[in-house]
C-alpha cells in the first residue's frame, strides 16, 4: 500500500508541476484504478488456485503473492494431516471395538441407532446400514427390553431370549444401558447362553447326585430303624446287613465315580510319557468280566458260573500312550454295561481293531440294544435308558460319561452303534499315534 502511495507520488507530482492539478489526478486515479485491477485479478486466481483439488501443484506466482500462498498451503497440510490423524485414530477405535467379544450398539438421546459392531448385529438381528436411525424398541421386540428402556435408570442388566437358529437352541442375551455424552446410550449386549447351560446343568447335577445319594441312605435308615426296634434271630440279621452292605456299595460305587469324573475334569489331557500295555489290561479286563458274568448269574440263575457267553479275542502286542487309571475304567465301564444289560445266555465280544490313523477298543453284545432316540444323550451324566437293570445291578449313571471324557482327554472318541432288540457295540476310539510296540 505504501508503495502504491510513494508511486503514485513519484508519477503525480512532477505531472503536476508540468501540466496543472488536473492532470495530475487523472494520472494518480488511473494509476490506482490500475492497481486495483491488478490486485483483483490475482485474488482471483488465489481463489481458483485454492478451488483446486490438488494444492500441491507449482505455485503460480512469486513475491508476496507467493508468500500468502504458501503459507495457507502448509495450513492446509497442516489441517489435512490433523483430519487423516485422527480419521485413523476412529478406525483404530472403531475397529477395537468391533472385535470386542461384547455387542456394542450407540444411541442417540432418542433411543435411535447410530452405530453397532458386529457381534451387536450377530446378537440383536441388527443390519448396520439398514437400521441406521431406527429406534432400538421397534428393532428388538421384547416386553422385557421394551420395559428396560422405559426405566428412569439402567443399573442391573436385563436378560432375554436371543434370536435363534434352531428352535432346540435358546439363545439367552444379557443386556445393559449406560449412559453418555448429552443423553446418548451405549447398549452393551453379552452371549450369556453357555453361562445359563452351565447353570442349569449344575443345578441338574446336584439334584441328581442328592437323588442318588438319597434312596440307598433312605434304605439303609430303614434297616438300622428295623434292626434297632425289633428283636431279629441271627439268620435274618444276616439278611439285613447284607442287604445293608449292598445299599452302603451302591453309595461307594456313586463316590468313586464322581471322584473318577472331577480328577478327569480338573486334570490335564493324557500325555504321551505313559506306557500301558494292553495284554496285562485286557487280562484284567476278562478276569473281571469273569467274576462279574458269575455274581450276576446267582443274581439270575442262582448259578455261580458266567451266565454268558464271554470273547476276549487274543491282544495285541501293543502299549497305549495314555493314563492307565483312566484307560482301565473306561474300557472296564464298557465291558461290565454290555454284561449288566445283556440278559442271560447272551454274548459279549470284546477286542481290538486298528486302521492307519484309528485304534479302537470295542465291545459288542447281543443285549436288548437301544432305540436310536436314547443314542445322542447316552453318555450324559445320570442318563439311564433302563433305569431299574441299572439300579439291580449297581450302576452309578456315570460309567458313559467317564468312558467318554476318558476317550476325548486320549484325543479319541466314544462311538456308540445299537439297534434295539439286536445288541449293540460300543468302541473307545483313539488315535494311532498312541499306540507303540511293547517295550522289551
Ligand atoms: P449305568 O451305570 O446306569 O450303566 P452308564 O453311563 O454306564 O450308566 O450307561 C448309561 C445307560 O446306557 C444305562 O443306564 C443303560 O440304560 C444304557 N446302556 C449302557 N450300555 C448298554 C448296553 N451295552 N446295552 C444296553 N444299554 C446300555
Amino acid at each position: 500500500m505504501l508503495a502504491l502511495i510513494f508511486a503514485v507520488l513519484f508519477v503525480a507530482l512532477p505531472v503536476w508541476a508540468w501540466m496543472g492539478a488536473a492532470a495530475a489526478a487523472s494520472v494518480a486515479l488511473f494509476m490506482v484504478s490500475l492497481s486495483a485491477l491488478v490486485l483483483i485479478w490475482k485474488t482471483q486466481r488465489l481463489e481458483l488456485w485454492l478451488s483446486q483439488t490438488d494444492l500441491h501443484s507449482h505455485l503460480p506466482w512469486s513475491g508476496v503473492w507467493s508468500e500468502i500462498a504458501l503459507r495457507i498451503q502448509r495450513l492446509l497440510r497442516l489441517r489435512e494431516k490433523q483430519a487423516a490423524d485422527a480419521e485413523q485414530r476412529l478406525q483404530y477405535f472403531l475397529q477395537a471395538i468391533q472385535a470386542s467379544p461384547s455387542g456394542v450398539t450407540l444411541l442417540d438421546a432418542q433411543g435411535r441407532i447410530e452405530w453397532c459392531n458386529a457381534t451387536a448385529s450377530g446378537h440383536l438381528g441388527l443390519d448396520a446400514r439398514r437400521d441406521l436411525k431406527q429406534h432400538i424398541v421397534h428393532l428388538v421386540r421384547d416386553p422385557v427390553f421394551s420395559k428396560y428402556f422405559s426405566m428412569a435408570t439402567h443399573e442391573e442388566e436385563v436378560v432375554i431370549d436371543g434370536r435363534t437358529g434352531s428352535l432346540a437352541k435358546a439363545r439367552k442375551l444379557s443386556l445393559q444401558l449406560h449412559t453418555y455424552g448429552q443423553g446418548q446410550q451405549l447398549l452393551l449386549s453379552r452371549d450369556i447362553t453357555s453361562v445359563t447351560m452351565a447353570e442349569a446343568m449344575r443345578r441338574d447335577f446336584v439334584a441328581n447326585v442328592s437323588h442318588e445319594i438319597r434312596t440307598p441312605l433312605t434304605v439303609l435308615g430303614g434297616f438300622v430303624e428295623t434292626l434297632q426296634s425289633i428283636p431279629l434271630g441271627a439268620d435274618e440279621q444276616q439278611r439285613y446287613l447284607s442287604l445293608m452292605a449292598v445299599q452302603a456299595d451302591r453309595m461307594q460305587n456313586l463316590v468313586a465315580d464322581l471322584l473318577t469324573l472331577s480328577q478327569l475334569e480338573g486334570s490335564l489331557p493324557a500325555g504321551l510319557h505313559q506306557q500301558v500295555d494292553l495284554p496285562e489290561l485286557m487280562d484284567r479286563l476278562a478276569a473281571d468280566a469273569a467274576a462279574l458274568s458269575s455274581v450276576l448269574s446267582v443274581m439270575e440263575v442262582e448259578a455261580p458260573v458266567p451266565v454268558h457267553q464271554l470273547v476276549f479275542e487274543p491282544s495285541p502286542e501293543w502299549a497305549l500312550l495314555g493314563v492307565r487309571s483312566e484307560l482301565l475304567s473306561a474300557m472296564s465301564n464298557l465291558v461290565s454295561n454290555a454284561i449288566r444289560y445283556t440278559p442271560a445266555g447272551g454274548s459279549v465280544h470284546v477286542g481290538w481293531q486298528r486302521t492307519a490313523d484309528w485304534a479302537s477298543f470295542f465291545v459288542t453284545d447281543s443285549g436288548p440294544g437301544i432305540a436310536p432316540e436314547h443314542l445322542p444323550r447316552l453318555s450324559e451324566r445320570f442318563y439311564r435308558v433302563d433305569r431299574s437293570r441299572s439300579r439291580e445291578t449297581g450302576g452309578t449313571g456315570l460309567g458313559l460319561a467317564i468312558a467318554k471324557h476318558v476317550a476325548q482327554r486320549h484325543g479319541g472318541e466314544l462311538r456308540i452303534e445299537s439297534r434295539l432288540g439286536q445288541g449293540s457295540t460300543f468302541q473307545l476310539v483313539l488315535p494311532a499315534s498312541r499306540i507303540v510296540p511293547i517295550a522289551s
